[in-house]
C-alpha cells in the first residue's frame, strides 16, 4: 500500500466550477511529504462517516489494515480522487469533485464535497499515478467522463506542446464544460438524457484516428473505460500495452422490474 501515511488537511475554499463540479482547496503543513508521481495523481480521501462528525485517521503506513480494524462508528469513509493542483510551497491542494446524486443516492464523497465549508477536516493520502506514455509515443488519445475530467485537465496542462493529443470528454451538457489547456483538440460530447457512455463510444467508433504509435488513457464509468479498450484492441488493432484504462466508478445496475 505504499509508504505514505494519511495526513490531516483543512478546507480553505469551496468553489462551484460548474453546476455539477466543486473545487475544494485544502491546506496542510504535511503536504511537504505528499508524493506526486504524475498528472493523474491519485489522492485517497478520508471523510467523516455520517455517524460521527469526528475524523479519526490511520496513523501508520499500514493504514489499510488499521482502517479496517477501526470500530465502524469511528471509521472514516475512503474514496479515490485526483490531485487537480498541488502547491507544496503554500501547502495547498485542490480536488475537483463531481456532485452526483441527491439524498439517498448521493455517495459520501459527493455529499461531503457538496456540504464542505472552510474549516472542515479531511484526510489525504497520496497513492501513485498511472499516466505514462512510452518514449516512442507519437500521439495520445484521452477518453473520459466528468470523473476523469480533473485528470485529463492536468494531463493536457503537462503535455509537451509538440505531442498531438486527441481528447473525447463525455458530459451531460454544455454547462459541464471547463476551459482546458490545448483545448483545440478537445471534443465535448453531450449525453443529455441519453444513456451513459453511448455518445463517447459511438464517436470513437466513427473517428479517423491519427497514424503512428499511440498511447491511450481512458477512465470514467467502468463501461466507458472497458468499451474504449475493447474497441481499440479489437477493431483498431492497438496493442493492449499502449492502453491505460480504469473504471473510476461503476453505475448502479438498474433495479429489476417490479413484477
Ligand atoms: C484513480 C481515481 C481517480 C478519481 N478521480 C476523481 C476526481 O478527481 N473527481 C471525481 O469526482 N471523481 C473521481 N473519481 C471517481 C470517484 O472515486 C467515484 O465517483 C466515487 O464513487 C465517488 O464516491 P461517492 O462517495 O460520491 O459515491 P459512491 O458511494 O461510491 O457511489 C454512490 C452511488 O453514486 C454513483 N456514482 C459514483 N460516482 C458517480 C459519478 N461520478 N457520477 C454519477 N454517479 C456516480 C454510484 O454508481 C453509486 O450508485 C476517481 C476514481 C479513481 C479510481
Amino acid at each position: 500500500m505504499g509508504d505514505q501515511i494519511p495526513m490531516l488537511a483543512t478546507v480553505t475554499a469551496v468553489r462551484l466550477l460548474t453546476p455539477r463540479m466543486a473545487r475544494i482547496t485544502v491546506v496542510s503543513d504535511e503536504l511537504q511529504r505528499f508524493g506526486y508521481d504524475g498528472p493523474d495523481q491519485l489522492v485517497r480521501i478520508f471523510v467523516p462517516n455520517g455517524i460521527t462528525d469526528e475524523l479519526t485517521l490511520p496513523v501508520t503506513t499500514a493504514w489499510w489494515p488499521e482502517l479496517n480494524e477501526m470500530p465502524e462508528a469511528s471509521r472514516p469513509v475512503l474514496r479515490n480522487y485526483t490531485v487537480r493542483r498541488l502547491d507544496r510551497a503554500s501547502g495547498e491542494l485542490d480536488i475537483d469533485f463531481v456532485l452526483h446524486g441527491h439524498g439517498a443516492t448521493a455517495g459520501p464523497g459527493s455529499s461531503w464535497a457538496g456540504q464542505a465549508r472552510p474549516g472542515d477536516k479531511i484526510g489525504l493520502l497520496s497513492d501513485g499515478a498511472d499516466y505514462l506514455p512510452p518514449v516512442d509515443t507519437e500521439w495520445v488519445l484521452l477518453v473520459g467522463d466528468e470523473s476523469a475530467l480533473p485528470a485529463i485537465a492536468v494531463i493536457l496542462e503537462q503535455s509537451p506542446d509538440d505531442l498531438p493529443v486527441v481528447t473525447l470528454l463525455e458530459v451531460e451538457d454544455a454547462s459541464d464544460e471547463l476551459p482546458l489547456a490545448g483545448s483545440g483538440s478537445v471534443q465535448w460530447l453531450h449525453r443529455g438524457s441519453g444513456p451513459r457512455n453511448e455518445i463517447a463510444l459511438s464517436t470513437l467508433r466513427s473517428m479517423d484516428l491519427p497514424g503512428g504509435t499511440p498511447y491511450v488513457w481512458t477512465a470514467g464509468e467502468a463501461g466507458l473505460a472497458t468499451g474504449v479498450r475493447r474497441h481499440l484492441v479489437g477493431e483498431r488493432g492497438i496493442s493492449k500495452d499502449r492502453i491505460y484504462f480504469c473504471g473510476y466508478w461503476r453505475a448502479a445496475a438498474a433495479e429489476p422490474d417490479d413484477q
